[in-house]
């Protein structure tokens, strides 16, 4: 469905409804050719039905000439095979996610860097388990080459419409949004989406709870009219996008605050524990994005600059 006077909107459908999985939202924007933003999962129905629900709108699939994914995750990225099988098309990307892209198995030792000696508490499972899960779930990991264009903040994007790149990590380390200015929109990725409510996505090792602030404090300032998300629906209107991002940041603020208290309580809090307190009256947050977000909340505790700051010494 049209969304903007440039963009257009395809739901993402459930992968797995128990564990909250489900296909990223596809957005189409409509310049002289169309971009595609975040085909969706590999697995499932998904780019079927956006191309079926493009045509209802007079949109033209071998038209599309651009692929923007917002990151390189599988629910939004795995059916770019699917999409190179049929059209020439230009990927545009955060360098961080190319990396990801031309070698997926990245992905998962950076997150296993990344969570350390918590590795099995968050996970609770051994990581070949893991990747198997994975694999069912979104379909095997292949890596993409060539005409990846890799993009960073403020970078125009030529898609026959006003749009820049801006940065918004806090889920993704290289998690990017568009930012179109003529239609007052701005598309997100997975950084928050409304159904979590007042919770940013915060569910991987490599996300980051102070930079989401930081990121969602750049969206208040863009100061829109829509506000598209990876996940669930867009929302309009700039008082209510404007509230929304203020009941955030302070729950945000509030965790940081709590995991702080819990933490000199009990220094070795289990992660279950520790998120099911966090997350409490958040019915969304599941028991997995518990974990995830209890041992973000932690890491948000750590000296901010401790690695530069080593760099210096
Ligand atoms: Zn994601």
């Amino acid at each position: 469905m049209k969304l903007t006077r440039h963009i257009f909107f395809y739901k993402g459908e459930d992968i797995i409804p128990l564990f909250g999985l489900t296909s990223s939202n596809t957005y189409i924007i409509r310049g002289e050719r169309l971009t595609i933003v975040d085909p969706g999962a590999g697995v499932g129905p998904h780019l079927r039905r956006v191309e079926a629900a493009m045509k209802h709108d007079r949109l033209r699939f071998d038209n599309i000439m651009k692929v923007i994914l917002t990151h390189a995750h599988p629910d939004h990225a795995q059916s770019l095979r699917a999409i190179r099988g049929r059209l020439v098309a230009q990927i545009y990307c955060h360098p961080l996610e190319k990396d990801i892209l031309e070698n997926p198995g990245l992905l998962w030792d950076r997150e296993y860097e990344r969570m350390g000696p918590f590795a099995r508490e968050v996970m609770m499972l051994p990581r070949p388990w893991i990747q198997w899960l994975a694999r069912v779930m979104f379909g095997p990991m292949v890596p993409v080459s060539g005409d990846i264009v890799a993009v960073r903040h403020g970078a125009a994007l030529n898609l026959g419409a006003s749009a820049r790149v801006v940065e918004l990590p806090g889920h993704r380390p290289g998690e990017i949004g568009i930012h179109m200015p003529d239609d007052n929109a701005l598309i997100i990725g997975d950084l928050i989406n409304y159904k979590m409510y007042d919770i940013p996505s915060v569910n991987m090792p490599e996300s980051d709870l102070r930079q989401a602030m930081a990121s969602i404090r750049l969206i208040r300032e863009l100061d829109v009219e829509t506000l598209a998300p990876a996940h669930d629906y867009p929302l309009t209107g700039r008082m209510k996008i404007r509230e929304w991002l203020d009941d955030t940041l302070a729950r945000c603020g509030r965790m940081i605050d709590q995991a702080a208290q819990a933490l000199a309580a009990k220094p070795g809090i289990p992660l279950p524990r520790l998120g099911a307190m966090l997350a409490a009256g958040n019915a969304h947050i599941n028991f997995f994005q518990r974990r995830m977000l209890a041992f973000n909340a932690l890491k948000a505790l750590e000296p901010e600059d401790r690695l530069s700051k080593e760099d210096h010494e």
